[in-house]
């Protein structure tokens, strides 16, 4: 089964014994835009949509109309739903065009038919296991540094964005692309409080009026590791979901620097505009890409009608509250340094 989805181009072939997966991804991608139909369609519309940003003292946030992420928007992802439906990332329930690229030896690096950014990927596990990082933080560093080239990797937790909670999967997409990105030293300036501080890894927590995160930057895995162990373990403290704590994160590699890992808290899956009716209604669920500074309006009406002051809103009313988010700056900071 396997063998008959695996992209079989000699080229990326090349590239994957190298380790060049980054390579290997864009070459994948350049193939399924040429003849399957669905992605073809998925990155015509991506592309003809309008967006629109909004601008908050040193950083932005961008609206971006994508009707083709409706399906992802409206997602039901409770247990009976999940039950009913045939898993989209399962080996046997994919399209057949669309073709995969083995990493290592869980993984499959396929393209998103529904693409956010110019160029994005879904990397699931070979296997339909439940949507956990604890034990795939790893996996998430080695494959950011591995597809670093041109690509971040991302991950929705079960109970905030992932529209397949039942299968492990991770994303990835262009480099440069989410605003965040370049404003995290501006951020970290102006709205961070240090929580660990050595040469070659840092922590931080920041809050700016929006979203509340904790930033971990380090040259070394083993450091970033830790960093993201002990954040767990305190954020779990104060969880009251019994998969995982709530949580969307950005994993960003580059060579000279390292890895800066943003780690989103949440404390809804979506906000109250979503549940109205009528006019008063926006579908918008907010996941990594929207924390990240691209809104998804699936809905040309929201698109139009969504203000900064609704982006306000929406935002803090899915973010970690104040307090919680002090006792993990505090607690975090304890364990870092004892
Ligand atoms: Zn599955």
């Amino acid at each position: 089964m396997l063998q008959k989805i695996l992209f079989n181009d000699k080229e990326a072939k090349n590239h994957i014994e190298n380790d060049e997966y980054a390579d290997a991804a864009k070459i994948l991608l350049r193939h399924q835009r040429l003849d399957w139909k669905m992605l073809v369609d998925g990155y015509e519309s991506l592309g003809t949509q309008k967006s629109k940003q909004f601008d908050f003292n040193g950083f932005k946030i961008k609206v971006q109309f994508n009707p083709g992420r409706i399906y992802s928007t409206v997602a039901k992802v409770d247990a009976e739903s999940i039950n009913n439906r045939k898993c989209f990332l399962c080996t046997e329930n994919r399209p057949e065009e669309q073709k995969a690229i083995q990493y290592k030896k869980n993984n499959v690096i396929i393209c998103n038919p529904f693409p956010i950014l110019p160029e994005h990927f879904t990397i699931p596990h070979i296997n339909h296991i439940p949507q956990l990082i604890k034990a795939a933080f790893g996996t998430m560093l080695t494959l950011s540094k591995d597809l670093s080239r041109y690509y971040n990797v991302f991950y929705n937790g079960p109970k905030c964005g992932a529209s397949a909670p039942d299968h492990f999967h991770f994303q990835s997409g262009t480099k440069n692309f989410f605003p965040i990105e370049n404003e995290l030293g501006f951020l970290k300036n102006e709205f961070g409080t240090t929580l660990a501080e050595e040469t070659g890894f840092n922590v931080t927590g920041i809050d700016d009026g929006l979203r509340k995160f904790i930033l971990i930057e380090g040259k070394k895995e083993s450091d970033v590791q830790f960093g993201f162990d002990k954040f767990y373990r305190v954020y779990k403290m104060i969880s009251k979901e019994n998969e995982e704590p709530m949580m969307n994160i950005v994993s960003i590699y580059k060579e000279k620097k390292g890895w800066r890992i943003i780690l989103f808290m949440r404390s809804k899956h979506r906000p109250s505009f979503y549940f109205k009716e009528g006019d008063e209604k926006i579908l918008l669920s907010p996941a990594s890409a929207d924390l990240s500074g691209i809104c998804v309006t699936p809905r040309e009406e929201d698109f139009e009608k969504i203000t900064q002051d609704d982006i306000v809103h929406i935002f803090r009313e899915v973010s970690l509250g104040k307090e919680e988010f002090e006792f993990i700056k505090s607690g975090l900071e304890r364990r870092l340094n004892e």
